[in-house]
């Protein structure tokens, strides 16, 4: 283990007889920019908050740099948190906002004033040193809260929604500032958000939650491309699932039913005839073409066209109980447009469907 790798093992947190984080085990290696992603009440600000020390641990524990610090103080165990609502003090300007944690130190003032305003500095918020909170806009108040989260030389910053408080263009652009600030100082950042677009733009390693456990943790491609379980595939929103029973498995491909009748393959490990299996079809992958030899795919009829610039979203009903989504390219739609209501054939190749796992119990 080196300095700033953090550890989770088997954390746990119940509010009363509510699980909230349900034994998740998670590494994440010093210099990581990790977002947690899941839906809202999946547990990401529990997991954060016991992570920073400003929530009790139920059971398992917290390692930072080889330092077991789950029951640590928050200002002794390394981390720093930045949380949603930024929580600065109104009636102090920004030096002292940023300094106040190493005036609870009892740091001298000089000090801890030069050091504020460095951090200011880095955080280009220098020139509005002598301002309160107040008198800033929504992205400079989150800069000043990044510099006092800072200010304690953290090995790893914790960050609960930091962008969600910022309309969609200040967003964007603090976005690349955070992924910025993380290179530039090399430490271990871990990111809650639930937003699928956030967590792809930033991460290195991408931590899918959903009721209190990880489905998946990996890095932003694979989470797109590979899905581990259903879950994931429709959380991440790139991916039809369709769910049925196994009927054959052979030389590497497993045929399944679905409960509407139509039959489909995909590559993957034998699983036993009439197990429940689910898969997962890349919406931008599906074509609008009749199954062929060479390709799977069923009839169905439209039940929604949205177009979107450069491509056009198609639902169509008639695989499996939810809508199937075909994402095509505005040119390929417009040579043949479809509507409500119309007959269409979609298909696929074999390699643009994973075998889905499940959450073992
Ligand atoms: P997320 O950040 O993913 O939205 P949280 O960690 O805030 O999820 O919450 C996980 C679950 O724990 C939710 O069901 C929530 O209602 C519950 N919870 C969170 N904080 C508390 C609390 N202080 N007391 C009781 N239940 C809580
Ligand atoms: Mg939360």
């Amino acid at each position: 283990m080196a300095k700033g790798d953090l550890e989770l093992i088997r954390l746990t947190k119940r509010y009363g007889n509510a699980l909230a984080v349900d034994a998740i085990d998670l590494k994440v290696p010093a210099g990581t920019y990790c977002c947690l992603l899941g839906p809202s009440g999946c547990g990401k600000s529990s997991t954060l908050r016991m992570a920073a020390g400003h929530e009790t641990v139920s059971e398992g524990d917290v390692v930072l740099s080889e330092s077991q610090i789950t029951h640590a103080r928050p200002a002794d165990r390394g981390t720093a948190m930045m949380f949603q609502n930024y929580a600065l003090f109104p009636h102090l300007d920004l030096v002292d906002n940023v300094a106040f944690s190493m005036k609870m130190k009892g740091v001298n003032k000089e000090i801890r004033q030069a050091k504020a305003l460095d951090m200011l500095k880095l955080m280009q918020m220098e020139p509005y040193a002598n301002r309160r909170p107040a008198q800033l806009s929504g992205g400079q108040q989150q800069r000043v809260a990044l510099a006092r989260a800072l200010i304690t030389d953290p090995e790893a910053l914790l960050l609960d929604e930091p962008l969600s408080a910022l309309d969609p263009f200040l967003k964007i652009r603090m976005r690349a500032e955070l992924k910025k600030l993380q290179k530039t100082l090399g430490i271990t950042f871990v990111h809650v958000t639930h937003s699928q677009e956030e967590a792809m733009a930033l991460s290195d390693l991408i931590v899918v939650m959903n009721n209190g456990r990880i489905e998946q943790a990996a890095e932003a491609r694979e989470v797109f491309e590979r899905p581990a379980t259903a879950f994931v595939a429709r959380f991440m929103g790139d991916h039809n699932v369709l769910s049925g029973r196994v009927t054959a498995s052979q030389d590497g491909v497993v045929k399944l039913e679905v409960p509407e009748g139509q039959t489909f393959s995909v590559r993957g490990k034998a699983t036993e005839t009439g197990a429940p299996i689910d898969i997962g079809i890349r919406t931008d992958r599906v074509r609008l073409a009749p199954p062929s030899e060479k390709s799977l795919g069923f009839n169905g009829i439209v039940s929604n066209v949205e177009y979107r610039g450069a491509s056009v979203k198609i639902t169509v009903i008639g695989a499996g109980s939810e809508d199937f989504t075909a994402i095509i390219r505005d040119t390929e739609y417009f040579a043949k447009p479809v509507s409500v209501g119309d007959a269409l054939s979609l298909s696929w190749a074999l390699e643009d469907a994973v075998l889905l796992g499940r959450v073992s119990a």
